[in-house]
């Protein structure tokens, strides 16, 4: 009788959760740039921030990630 291995995935199941505004509790979000550069005229770099859509429409500035 042979012997059958199973495999066990040893990959960590990555966390899934959906990103929600703690404010308005919306899903909508925008991505922003903070501090790019023009480098021989394109834009570089910069920190990208989400911000809630429902939030900027009120003149909230709610950051998520
Ligand atoms: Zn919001």
């Amino acid at each position: 009788m042979a012997l059958h291995l199973i495999k066990t995935s040893t990959r960590k199941r990555k966390a899934t959760v959906l990103l929600e505004c703690p404010r308005c509790k919306g899903r909508e979000v925008i991505e922003a740039k903070i501090g790019v550069e023009i480098v021989a005229g394109k834009p570089t770099g910069g920190t990208k921030v989400l911000l809630c859509t429902g939030c900027l429409r009120e003149g909230q500035r709610v950051t998520l990630a």
